[in-house]
């Protein structure tokens, strides 16, 4: 069976909730107040009894006139009614006591209090009897005035108490609407901003309550995020194509200088598939980078790596195929928590710059060293430089050095923003610094 809850706003679910309270505290008030002023009532009655028959047993011994006393008891208020039954079978009967007494015998009695009656003719009575060994006393007093006035003070009671409740039940809803004023708002703006993705709106944030205001602020740098995210994937996409584009109307115009003139000019087709064969291991490289900068490598596991052996192994491998020479100065027991294949790429890529950005005569040299719980990786070339208003730029994607030498040396301009993912992803710094007389010092610096 499905379970169908109705949807509700804020204010109305909220005014419910306060309006149930309040009616529980108004009937549990109502009740205890109902409940004293019976028990007071009901004892109010029980003491005018006693009081009669303390004052008949008073004058038991005294007299013999039952005639004069039962209505003496009674005179103040005629419509209760007084029977004295002697031992020697005689009755005497307060003035229409008679008729009272069958009345009363004839009503009803009400429920829960055990001495009220409504009588036949419709008036309300206590009626009590006391015994005594030689007579018997019968009391029937008319508390119709007092169970008229009690049950008008209940009524009123129950009036104003519904009247408060539809004045409270009316400030509630005003109270709670303007308090969830700043939730509806938030959730009509978060509408607007699906509808409207182009005009990259933002929640207004309200000064109160604190947590409405700290989700609309979490709301929008998440916005903000999301947006810079998908700017940043745009542009990815763009620069990509158009890299690719490039090299890829290269191949072509190359392709089709073979098909046109190949035949005729056979010695234009070595020197084509040369260039063919080189760009397309450029593209290659450059789509195989792009691969690594999309991939999350937190599918690999983090593990503590001894850093100066993986600074070694890089070195060792670059070593092999470049004419620099490569000197290093590595502290050993360094070790990182990483993932080992993070710490080679970004090892790789600084010393493989190093080492394309500078004469073959020349060293590149790679420190390694430990200070205050932090990691120092430098590498320094003799090599062009890099020119400081460029310092910033070339860890952006694709971004290469626009001077005649840079360009001349191949090169894609992804290397170094896939180092500065790696080490955003470690909560490092990079540092790009010249190195004195000639080249460049890049030093990164990786909290353990
Ligand atoms: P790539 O080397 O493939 O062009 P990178 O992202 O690794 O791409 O580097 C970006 C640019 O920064 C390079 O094109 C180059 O101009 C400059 N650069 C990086 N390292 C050095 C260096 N050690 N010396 C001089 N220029 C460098």
């Amino acid at each position: 069976m499905k379970n169908k809850r109705k949807k509700q706003t804020a204010q109305r679910q909220l005014t419910q909730r306060f309006v149930i309270l309040l009616m529980s505290i108004l009937i549990s008030v109502n009740l205890i107040f109902i409940l004293v002023l019976t028990k007071s009532t009901y004892e109010y009655m029980e003491d005018q009894a006693n009081q009669i028959f303390d004052s008949v047993a008073l004058n038991k011994n005294a007299t013999s006139d039952w005639e004069t006393v039962v209505d003496a008891y009674v005179s103040k208020d005629e419509d209760d009614a007084l029977k004295i039954s002697l031992n020697t079978g005689d009755s005497y009967y307060s003035a229409e006591g008679q008729e009272k007494f069958r009345a009363l015998k004839k009503g009803r009695q009400f429920l829960f209090f055990n001495n009220l009656f409504i009588a036949k003719d419709g008036e309300v009575y206590y009626f009590q009897q006391r015994n005594w060994p030689d007579l018997t006393a019968a009391l029937a007093l008319n508390v119709e005035s007092i169970v008229e006035m009690t049950s008008s003070i209940l009524f009123v009671s129950i009036l104003l108490n519904l009247i408060a409740l539809g004045i409270g039940g009316f400030l509630i809803y005003l109270s709670v609407g303007r308090w969830s004023k700043s939730l509806s708002t938030m959730a009509r703006e978060i509408n607007q901003i699906e509808e409207n993705p182009q005009q990259l709106l933002k929640l207004s944030v309200p000064e109160n309550p604190i947590e409405t205001s700290n989700v609309a602020t979490a709301f929008n740098m998440l916005l903000e995020e999301q947006r810079q995210a998908m700017a940043r994937e745009q542009q990815f996409v763009t620069d990509a194509s158009h890299e690719l584009r490039t090299p890829l109307a290269a191949i072509r115009g190359h392709v089709q200088l073979i098909q046109r003139r190949g035949t005729d000019h056979p010695e234009v087709i070595p020197n084509s598939i040369a260039f063919i064969d080189k760009e397309s291991k450029r593209m290659e490289k450059m789509t195989n980078q792009l691969l690594l900068l999309g991939r999350n490598s937190q599918e690999n596991e983090v593990e503590a790596v001894n850093v100066g052996e993986i600074v070694q192994q890089e070195i060792d491998k670059i070593q092999l195929i470049s004419k620099q020479t490569i000197r290093a100065e590595l502290s050993d027991a360094i070790i990182l928590s990483c993932v080992k294949l993070d710490l080679q790429r970004l090892v790789q890529n600084i010393i493989e710059n190093a080492v394309k950005y500078s004469d073959a005569s020349s060293e590149v040299f790679v420190y390694l060293s430990e200070e205050q719980q932090k990691i120092i990786i430098s590498v320094l070339d003799e090599g062009i430089g890099i020119p400081d208003n460029q310092k910033d730029k070339i860890f952006e994607r694709f971004y290469r050095v626009d001077d005649s030498r840079s360009s001349e040396i191949e090169g894609s301009g992804i290397g170094l923003s896939l180092v500065a993912a790696i080490v955003d992803k470690y909560h490092g710094e990079i540092e790009v610094l010249d190195n004195k007389p000639k080249g460049t010092q890049i030093k990164i610096i990786l909290p353990k």
